[in-house]
């Protein structure tokens, strides 16, 4: 079966103004898609045929991948917790579990933004910006990897992913990424999502 490109959580538009429609038809309908179409064409009836998603990602960076398999398969995966990640009106406070946990690792929501916007502005290039528990540590981390990369394959769980590829914002904020990090985190971060994947991660 091949990899299909999953729907919108939200219609196109459902993210403006801090993103526009046609970022966001762009950036699901052809960048997303394409590499779901890549994906798909460097598996074909290999090795990892039949394996999820996850798997050919912790996979792929090792031997014997098929070049570019990692790069596609990371990012077909990446985006889907990137649209995730954020809600129409969304931003605001995470409650429960996760908001104790923000508050004893980074001190509150004020240092996580902060540390989470001084990362997003530090990855030089192509990348993305996430909110992680790291499982061997068993603490929250923010951290950015370049690419493709994603803390999945060093066993982390992402409960928050914002791409900071310049298709994520070009044609909204030109090359302001820190307006559109920072309208992204006060308005659009769906931390009912993060609450979740916090939840299963520590079991
Ligand atoms: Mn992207």
């Amino acid at each position: 079966m091949p990899f299909l490109l999953s729907p919108l959580p939200y219609p196109e538009d459902a993210l403006a103004p801090a993103i526009s429609a046609r970022t966001v038809g762009l950036h699901h309908g052809v960048h997303h898609r394409g590499y779901i179409d890549t994906l798909n064409a460097l598996v074909g009836d290999g090795p990892m045929s039949g394996m999820s998603l996850e798997e050919i990602v912790r996979k792929s960076g090792g031997p014997g991948a098929a070049p570019g398999l990692f790069n596609n398969a990371g990012q077909a995966l990446n985006h889907d917790h990137y649209w995730s990640s954020m809600r129409p009106a969304g931003g605001g406070e995470p409650t429960g579990a996760l908001q104790v946990r923000l508050e004893s690792d980074f001190g509150g929501l004020p240092a996580f933004k902060a540390a989470f916007l001084a990362a997003a502005l530090g990855q030089f290039g192509s990348g993305w910006v996430w909110l992680v528990w790291k499982s061997t540590a068993q603490a929250l981390a923010v951290e950015a990897t370049a690419n493709a990369d994603s803390p999945m394959v060093r066993g982390d769980v992402p409960l928050l992913a914002i791409d900071v590829w310049e298709h994520a914002y070009y044609l909204d904020y030109q090359s302001a990424r820190a307006g559109y990090v920072t309208a992204v985190v006060e308005t659009l971060l769906n931390w009912e999502w993060a609450e979740g994947q916090f939840l299963k991660a520590r079991g």
